[in-house]
């Protein structure tokens, strides 16, 4: 069938968006209607070739849309209900089978090399085949995806919100739910206030965290923090946050996420922590980099440093508690959100980058 794609060609170039053809839904695949569609940073880290994404590829991976059409043996969903896609996975390996999709052992082949599950492609350009992204490619007036990554949701909550928390708002949230598990009253510092920070703190305010500090270098970020849970704000190009935390909470915080990917946070956070303290690292530092950190400290204060993708989330339960706490008021991510129009995509990329939108989201229509 025909659709209409924001086509990425070539390295770093503008989206163009196009007419191409897209295949119809094999056994165990979905077709949706793509209502709308998340930016994330990672897209732009496979424009920019950082992953090595093949090209000409249609990105976009928070995709949110409405069963059109089910391939053969697909059982779980049927036409007509309304979907979040999330990342792709292979549901066979040993790290799914564990209850832990996200360290897939074929993450980055199908999330990342352009593929579907059993090798091919979806995509169309004349005779050219375009890449897949996140089993998804969600940049686009429709989708295919295997039925493992579609997720129902609600009919109740605006749809066109609800793609990035496939992604970009699950991963901070469920680094904080899923995996710090902070008790109530317990205090947590969230290094970086970008979507993935925000996240976190709105998380540690819906569990019932007594101290959330954010640290960020930009006033505007830290006043969005103080709105969505933050008790106190950290600007760490006017204080020293290591310093400043401890302060704050009389020796130092019982959990911390790094949300920022710049090197040397991970250190502060950890020398943030107090006895028996937990750091999440969440953000992707670049490549190579070589933390310092005093294992003597680690040793001595019992502290525990841990990575996590995709905020430790088996989607079809996470996303699902997260649309709870979003309708009691606990979670108001949409307060992150600016919608753009499909055609202004490139805009919208430029405004997440400077920052003056938190979390870009493309309608299609
Ligand atoms: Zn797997
Ligand atoms: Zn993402």
């Amino acid at each position: 069938m025909e659709i209409r794609a924001a086509v990425t060609s070539s390295k770093g170039e503008d989206f163009h968006i196009e007419t191409i053809q897209l295949d119809e839904p094999k056994r165990g695949e979905v077709l949706i209607r793509i209502v709308a569609c998340g930016i994330c940073h990672t897209d732009m880290v496979a424009r920019d070739q950082e992953y090595p994404v093949p090209l000409p590829a249609v990105l976009g991976h928070e995709g949110a849309g409405v069963v059109e059409k089910v391939g053969e043996g697909v059982s779980y969903v049927q036409p007509g209900d309304h979907v979040v896609l999330g990342y792709a996975y292979c549901g066979k390996c040993r790290s799914c089978l564990s209850g832990h999709p996200f360290v897939c052992e074929r993450f980055f082949e199908l999330n990342f090399c352009g593929i579907m599950e059993d090798g091919t492609k979806r995509h169309h350009r004349l005779e050219q085949e375009l890449s897949n992204f996140f089993g998804q490619s969600s940049f686009a007036t429709y989708a295919i995806a295997n039925e493992r990554n579609v997720f129902k949701v609600d009919k109740d909550v605006d749809l066109a919100l609800l793609g990035p928390l496939g992604c970009g708002i699950q991963t901070g949230a469920g680094a904080v739910l899923n995996r710090l598990k902070p008790e109530a009253g317990s205090s947590i510092a969230v290094f970086g206030a970008g979507a993935v920070g925000l996240s976190a703190i709105m998380a540690a305010n819906a569990i019932g965290c007594g101290i959330i500090v954010a640290v960020d270098v930009h006033d505007h970020r830290l006043e969005l923090a103080k709105e969505l849970g933050a008790t106190h704000v950290v600007n760490a190009i006017k204080v020293n946050p290591v310093e400043e935390i401890k302060n704050i909470t009389g020796g130092g915080v019982n959990y911390a996420a790094e949300t920022a990917g710049r090197p040397g946070i991970l250190r502060q956070a950890v020398d943030s922590l107090t006895f028996f303290g937990k750091v999440v690292q969440i953000g992707a530092p670049p490549l190579g980099t070589d933390e310092k950190i005093d294992t003597n400290d680690l040793l001595l204060f019992n502290k525990t440093i841990t990575g996590v993708v995709e905020g430790d989330s088996i989607q079809r339960i996470f996303i699902p508690q997260l649309i709870n706490l979003y309708k009691q008021g606990r979670f108001p991510f949409d307060k992150l959100v600016k919608f753009y129009k499909f055609e202004d995509i490139n805009q919208a990329v430029k405004d997440s980058h400077t920052g003056k939108t938190i979390k870009p989201i493309i309608k299609m229509e």
